[in-house]
């Protein structure tokens, strides 16, 4: 094979999801690439170029073997192209959840006749003291659990979201020459 000379990007196709284990790449969700070298399937791209002048994209472990004097440049653009990408999806989560929230929220709101300008915290249930918030806990979790999201008792804040664009700045930054 014709010696690879540059690397020009590495691409996560996976999509990445909230588990067990916080947010994690989803195996078998991208798109399939036949290594230029190897020929196995791969998800995550190493697009690369070679001496006479070619582009070929293969498995970032390959073309590390394949070219010595790259592996280190390889393995920053990866770490990179995986964080951002883990970055992006949360985000891309809390968008999820607070969509979720909206018609959660809607759905409550119209079956116990709460007005829109009242808060949850202030609303009242069935002639009892409980709170509307506290009355719900328990049914928040469940729904919110049942769909796979975090089960958090509040909708994702502004700070949430400001936070988590944040660190896709930082990291979009940091982005490896
Ligand atoms: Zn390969």
């Amino acid at each position: 094979m014709t010696a690879i000379v540059r690397l020009v990007k590495i691409v996560d196709t996976r999509r990445w999801e909230l588990g067990a284990k916080g947010m994690q790449p989803v195996p078998g969700s991208g798109t399939v690439n036949v290594c230029a070298r190897c020929g196995m399937d791969h998800e995550v791209h190493a697009h690369v170029e070679l001496a006479d002048g070619r582009m070929v994209v293969m498995g970032d472990t390959c073309a590390t073997r394949e070219a010595d004097h790259l592996g280190a440049a390889i393995k920053t653009a990866k770490a990179h192209t995986l964080s951002l990408a883990k970055a992006r999806a949360k985000l891309a989560a809390l968008e999820t959840l607070a969509a979720e929230w909206r018609r959660y929220e809607a759905t409550i709101r119209s079956e116990y006749g709460i007005p829109d300008h009242v808060a949850f915290a202030n609303a009242r249930v069935g002639g009892t003291t409980a709170n509307l918030a506290n009355h719900l806990t328990r049914r928040t979790e469940e729904h919110f659990a049942a769909k796979g999201l975090s089960t958090w008792y509040l909708p994702p804040q502004a700070c949430d979201f400001a936070s988590a664009r944040k660190a896709i700045e930082r990291i979009e930054k940091k982005r490896p020459e």
